[in-house]
This record gives C-alpha cells, sequence and structure tokens, in this order.
C-alpha cells in the first residue's frame, strides 16, 4: 500500500506516499480505501485528514495504469470519493505543493479543505486529450464558479492556491495555510473542531455535490465559449467536450452529470489524439532517463558557460544561457563577427519586448550577463563550452585543440556540430570524456529539441550534468549515439529522399506539401526545404556521391541548386518568394524544370494520391529508425517520437513517426514497404524492411513494447 495511516489524538492522518508525486494508482488507492474503513471502525477517531507526504498532496491518477484494467479496478477514484463524501467521520483534505487532477478530484470529495500558499492547483487532463474523470468537471464549478472552473479545465493549466483563495465566493478552500510547514497541523485543528460542532449541531457534513450550478447567461455563454474554444482546440477533440461537460454539471441532476463526465472520458481514452499525448506524455519522462546512468550519478557544477562563435547557432545557443540567469562568454576571430552576433541577440529581445513578452529590466539583465573576447585564454573558468563554428572538420580540430590547452581542468567540451564525427572531435583533445555533442536546432532560443550526442568516452557524468543542464534551460533532450546526421538528420535524409522521387513520378512540390501538411506537420518537405536553405542539403548530397556512388537520388534538388535557388534566402528556391515575404508561390520555372527532367529521364507523370505521398514519406523515416534503433543510436522508439515532434514538426496528434507505425500496425507497415519497393523509380534496397520490423511482426510487437 502506498498510503500511510496514523492516528494524531483523535484525528486519523491518511498520508498518501507515492513518490514522486503521490499518483492515484491502485495501491494508493488500496491505501485510502483502507484508511478510511478503519478511520470508520475505531471508535476514538472523530475525523479525518487526508494529506500528501513529500512534494505533493497529489499529481493525480498514474498515467501508466491508464488503459490497463488497473486503471478502472476497485476500489477506483470514484469509490475512493464517494467514501470520503459518505464516511460517517468529517474529512478534511491538507492540500500542499501540487493537487492536480485526481488529487484535486479527491480533495473535493472531502467535506473540508486546506491549502497551503504556493500550492499548484490544476486540473490537467486535457494535456492528455481527456476530461478530468472522478467528477472534477461537475464538482470544480460548483465551488469556483462555471466560469472560473471551465478556464481551468479547458487550459490544464495550474493555479497558485492563494489566487484561487481570493475568487469572491469561492467554496474551494475552507482555510489557507500559514505555509506548507504548518498545513497538516491546521488541517487536523479544522477537523477538530468541525468534528466537534457536527456533533453539537447535528448537521450533516458539506458535500461539494449539493451546492447549486448555474451560469446567469445559460446558453448563451455556453455557445460564447463553444466558439472561443473551438478557435484553440487545433483538432483536439478533448478541449470541446471540457466545454460540453461543464455545462452538464449546470443542465443535469449531479449523478447524471457524473455518468455523463465518464462516458465521455472513456469514449475520449480511446481516441487517437488521446493515445497519441499520452505516449508523448510518458516518452518526454522516458528521454531524460538514460539507462546505465543513474539517477544519483554525480553533476559537475555549470555556473558559466562559454560559447564559440557567434553566428546563426552561436547567438541562440548563448540566448538560452541568458534566459536561464547563466552567464555567457563569447568568442569570435574578430570583433566585428562578435559586434554583428550580439547586435542580432540583442535585436531579438528588443522584439520581445516590443511584442510585450519581456521586461526591458530583463533585457538589461540578460545583456549584462553576457561577455565576449576574442582570446582563449579568456573562457579557461567556463564550467562548460559550446563551440558553434563553421560545419567543417578542420575548423573544429583548431578549436578543440586550442580548448584543451586552455580550459580548467572539469570543465565539459561540448559541439554543436550537425554531421561531423564527435568521436573523432573528442580525439583532439586529451580529455575524450569530457567531450559531448549538443546538437541545437534552428533557432536555437525557440526550438524544444537538443540532441545530446554520446561519444564512446563521454564521461557518464557528463551525460548526467548535460541532461540537467538542458531541463535548466527548457529543452527536451534526447541522447543520441554517433553517426552522420544523429538521430533526427539521418531520418530527414530518407524524407528527403522519398520527397524527389515523388515529384520526379508526377507530383508538384505544392502537392505534396499540402498533403503533408493536411497531415498535419508543420511544413511540408518542400517548404522547409526553402526555408532551411537548399544549399545545406546539396552540400550534404555531393558528399554521399563521393560516399554512396550506388545510392538513388532524384536529381531534381541538384538542378534547382544550379539554378541558384537556394530558398528563401534567394527569394527563389521550390517556390518563389517576394523579397522580405515569406509566402511561398508556386513556381513555373520550378515546375517546367521538373517536367523537362522527367521528360529527359523518360517518366510518364502519373496522379499520386496524398495517402500515398504521405505513407511514402513518413514510412522511409520509419524504416529509417528502425536502424537507428537496432544500431543502438537511439535507445529507445519513443525517443525517435520526441525528436520528431519537438525539432521536425510531426504533428502531436499522430505522436511521433514510431507511435504512427504502431498504431497503422507493424504488418501494415511492412506490407506498404514491400508494395513501395515494387515502383521503379523508387529505391528498393532501401524499402527492404528493417531487420527489426521484421522481428517485432513475427513477434506480434509494436516499437513501443519492444524498447
Ligand atoms: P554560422 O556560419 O552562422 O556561424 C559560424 C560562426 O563561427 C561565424 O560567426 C564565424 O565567424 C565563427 N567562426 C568560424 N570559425 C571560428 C573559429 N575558429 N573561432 C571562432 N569563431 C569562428 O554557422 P551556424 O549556422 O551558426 O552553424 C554553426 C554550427 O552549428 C555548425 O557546426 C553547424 O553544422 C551547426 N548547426 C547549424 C544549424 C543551423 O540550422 N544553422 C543547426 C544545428 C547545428
Amino acid at each position: 500500500m502506498t498510503a500511510e495511516y496514523k492516528v494524531h489524538g483523535d484525528v486519523a492522518v491518511i498520508t498518501l506516499n507515492n513518490p514522486p508525486v503521490n499518483g492515484l494508482g491502485l495501491a494508493t488507492r488500496v491505501g485510502i480505501a483502507a484508511g478510511l474503513a478503519k478511520a470508520q471502525l475505531d471508535d476514538k477517531v472523530k475525523a479525518i485528514v487526508i494529506t500528501g507526504a513529500g512534494k505533493a498532496f497529489s499529481g493525480g491518477a498514474d498515467i501508466k495504469e491508464f488503459g490497463t484494467d488497473k486503471a478502472l479496478a476497485e476500489p477506483n477514484l470514484l469509490s475512493v470519493i464517494l467514501s470520503c463524501e459518505n464516511t460517517s467521520k468529517v474529512t478534511v483534505a491538507a492540500i500542499h505543493s501540487v493537487c492536480m487532477g485526481g488529487g484535486l478530484e479527491l480533495a473535493l470529495g472531502c467535506h473540508y479543505r486546506v491549502a497551503a500558499p504556493g500550492t499548484k492547483v490544476a486540473l490537467p487532463e486535457v494535456k492528455l486529450g481527456l476530461i478530468p474523470g472522478a467528477g472534477g468537471t461537475q464538482r470544480l464549478p460548483r465551488v469556483l464558479g462555471v466560469e472560473h472552473a471551465l478556464n481551468m479545465i479547458v487550459s490544464g493549466e495550474p493555479v497558485n492556491a492563494e489566487m484561487l483563495a481570493m475568487a469572491p465566493g469561492q467554496k474551494l478552500f475552507d482555510k489557507l495555510a500559514k505555509s506548507a510547514e504548518t498545513v497538516l497541523e491546521e488541517a487536523i485543528e479544522l477537523a477538530r473542531e468541525k468534528a466537534a460542532a457536527h456533533a453539537k449541531s447535528g448537521e450533516s457534513f458539506p458535500l461539494v455535490r449539493n451546492l447549486p450550478c448555474k451560469h446567469p447567461l445559460g446558453d448563451a455563454y455556453f455557445q460564447f465559449a463553444r466558439n472561443m474554444v473551438k478557435g484553440m482546440a487545433k483538432g483536439f477533440p478533448a478541449p470541446l467536450k471540457c466545454v460540453d461537460a461543464v455545462e452538464a454539471a449546470t443542465k443535469k441532476k449531479f449523478n447524471e452529470g457524473m455518468l455523463f463526465e465518464r462516458e465521455t472520458f472513456i469514449n475520449l481514452m480511446w481516441t487517437p489524439e488521446c493515445r497519441a499525448l499520452r505516449h508523448l506524455f510518458v516518452a518526454e519522462r522516458a528521454a531524460s532517463k538514460i539507462a546505465d546512468v543513474p539517477e544519483d550519478t554525480p553533476k559537475r557544477e555549470i555556473k558559466s558557460v562559454a560559447v564559440i562563435g557567434a553566428g546563426t547557432m552561436g547567438g541562440g545557443i548563448a540566448m538560452n544561457f541568458l534566459n536561464a540567469g547563466i552567464p555567457v562568454k563569447m568568442l569570435e576571430l574578430k570583433q566585428e563577427a562578435l559586434d554583428k552576433g550580439i547586435g542580432i541577440m540583442r535585436k531579438n529581445y528588443e522584439s520581445q519586448v516590443k511584442k510585450g513578452k519581456l521586461k526591458q529590466a530583463k533585457l538589461d539583465e540578460r545583456m549584462g550577463m553576457l561577455s565576449t573576447t576574442l582570446s582563449y585564454d579568456g573562457l579557461a573558468e567556463a564550467d562548460l563550452v559550446i563551440e558553434a563554428v563553421f560545419e567543417d572538420m578542420g575548423v573544429k580540430e583548431k578549436v578543440f585543440k586550442e580548448l584543451d590547452r586552455v580550459m580548467k581542468k572539469g570543465a565539459i567540451l561540448a559541439s554543436n556540430t550537425s554531421t561531423l564525427d564527435v568521436d573523432k572531435i573528442a580525439s583532439f583533445t586529451k580529455r575524450p570524456q569530457d567531450v559531448v555533442g549538443l546538437h541545437f536546432f534552428s533557432p536555437a532560443n525557440v526550438m524544444k529539441l537538443l540532441e545530446v550526442v554520446r561519444g564512446k568516452k563521454t564521461g557518464k557524468d557528463v551525460m548526467a550534468t548535460v541532461m540537467g543542464v538542458a531541463k535548466k534551460i527548457k529543452k527536451i533532450a534526447v541522447v543520441s549515439g554517433v553517426c552522420d546526421g544523429f538521430i533526427g538528420n539521418r531520418m530527414i535524409e530518407q524524407y528527403s529522399r522519398q520527397a524527389g522521387f515523388l515529384i520526379e513520378e508526377g507530383c508538384t512540390p505544392q502537392q505534396v506539401d499540402k498533403a503533408v501538411e493536411k497531415f498535419g506537420f508543420a511544413m511540408g518537405p518542400f517548404r522547409m526545404g526553402d526555408l532551411a536553405g537548399n544549399d545545406i542539403g546539396w552540400y550534404i548530397r555531393k558528399r554521399r556521391y563521393q560516399e554512396k556512388p550506388n545510392m538513388k537520388y532524384s536529381k531534381t534538388a541538384d538542378l534547382l541548386c544550379e539554378m541558384g535557388r537556394f530558398g528563401q534566402k534567394t527569394n527563389a528556391g521550390w517556390y518563389d518568394y517576394i523579397p522580405g515575404k515569406r509566402d511561398a508561390m508556386p513556381s513555373d520555372v520550378v515546375n517546367k524544370m521538373i517536367d523537362d527532367h522527367r521528360a529527359k529521364i523518360g517518366l510518364k507523370a502519373r496522379k499520386i494520391s496524398d495517402e500515398e505521398i504521405v505513407n511514402r514519406l513518413v514510412l522511409s523515416l520509419v524504416n529509417e529508425a528502425a536502424h537507428i534503433l537496432e544500431d543502438g543510436i537511439a535507445s529507445k522508439a519513443s525517443d525517435i517520437d520526441m525528436v520528431y515532434i519537438t525539432g521536425y514538426g510531426f504533428p502531436i496528434p499522430k505522436g511521433g513517426p514510431m507511435h504512427f507505425a504502431d498504431q497503422m500496425g507493424l504488418y501494415n507497415v511492412m506490407m506498404a514497404m514491400n508494395s513501395f519497393a515494387k515502383n521503379p523509380n523508387d529505391d528498393a534496397s532501401f524499402w527492404e524492411p528493417a531487420p527489426l520490423i521484421k522481428r517485432l511482426v513475427a513477434a506480434g510487437k509494436t516499437f513501443n513494447a519492444a524498447s
């Protein structure tokens, strides 16, 4: 059992104890129910207090139980809450730190509630594609008012207890405690007082379910709310269902409202969107864990950072650290380059100030933590140095030799290289255990993804440290082994190759982009190429032609680059652009180039369905990803999903390429690959399903279950 029972004089205290956040899994629910039963039978006990041990009252349901028998197994949360309401002794919730989801629903089932200031209170189920499922939509509007409650339920965002305690007419909290340290003591005191008062008056205990629930504008308000929420829902069904459930609280009897909530909750649970969101919730937490680097691995202290190179990436990387309050020193070869880079950073901050997203004082504080140098000796004392110079092994060699010479012992030496061998870079130093890849994505101050490239000799403490640093600068870190392109770019190369075959066979760039964007990608492959610069892919392909002369490519992308159409930066790429604007306009020149090329290689254009476009592109990611897993470059399928969701605009409702493949069924994935292999214009050898896929199909398993 993960709830403790202790009697303090005449008050029983049930303490949820299921670290880290006292999740309400089956064992915890059994513990609470047992505590309630025990208190009921003990004549000495006059009142019951429910609280949480450690860092939370309760963070809510145990997500890992969702979709399993355990979630509904008795006592389920509804039964536990019902027991709280119906016990013959007064129940008081002593709330502190975190009170979310099922935790808040449990508290709403108690007769009274005492909250510590600073407690984060939320019903975050909507973030998992759900609505609250244990009475949250029916009880919260009764204690907070319909509008306040609906805002919390639809946004899922936490609100501080003291803010809620100030809401006019609120009945959520009976008392705001002095502090988290005294909340239990104050709750016990209130429990005693209330037990005595009820004994004297004979009045029954107050139940939230008995409070009225109305909105003065009735239907008009809910119509308005629906219009607002529809715009924000981004295709997810849950937000509008939150409105339906709260409306039910105002229109139906309590028990009917509860049934409506339950039914809606269960229906949402099996939607693809909810599955994807739940998968990503678990994936995000799993990404921060490295199997052979235990959580208690000692970390190095990172109090200051140096960045080499003040170009596109260096500036963005530096901003991450300044935003987190960590001083940064930047090094460049020339003063002009430093001035230019720093000017861009300042402009970036200034535009945030103009938009009201940043205070001028914060801008000054952040820029005040930035210093510059032209000499490596000026960097010696930094705890972490990140190199973001030109992508050229010779230049990297010079930089790392210098770093090895000057940096203090124990400093971490990181490279932001996107393609180069991190082990080779480490070999330029006498301390390869201190070298790691930190692959930021552009714009580095905005993009969430950080690929942490673990070299053969990278120390475990270095890995533990950089994973911690990533969290501090609010990045989602995913560990990748060393290979060309790491996880994300190695996969995107296959995707781009497929995009090339598709236009050769009859698609226009806009048809491909449209199909992929309809599927939910932020941007199709051709618009993405124009944004990133088509010359980058060209540069990589030229290397590939040397390394892998037999690899099949469509020549169209090279022809485009030979025309100088590098993308937005040249106002011409796969699309035409008006200088200074980013709107992609279909280009007759490009479409003619593609038609001419097709004629030259003797292909007749055929009509390709959106479904084929999407499947060929997404499954090209999947097949390469399966090789990446097999090669040990990624350790879990869910890590690959995190990379694609946070770094490549893969649609969140689809849960990432691996989750998509799992949902499609790996047998169907394999069959689709076999059929693509029969296309004479495609690369049959690429479409040979990766051995991992074949094994999983034979074993009837999914990527996610297997890793
Ligand atoms: P960039 O050309 O914008 O900036 C590079 C900067 O490094 C320039 O300001 C240059 O003056 C400076 N520099 C060059 N040699 C130097 C040296 N020896 N000492 C000090 N400074 C030196 O390039 P970028 O786009 O910022 O890329 C930097 C690195 O980041 C590359 O390794 C690249 O592969 C990687 N990267 C780039 C992107 C991207 O989208 N641009 C994304 C991820 C990773």
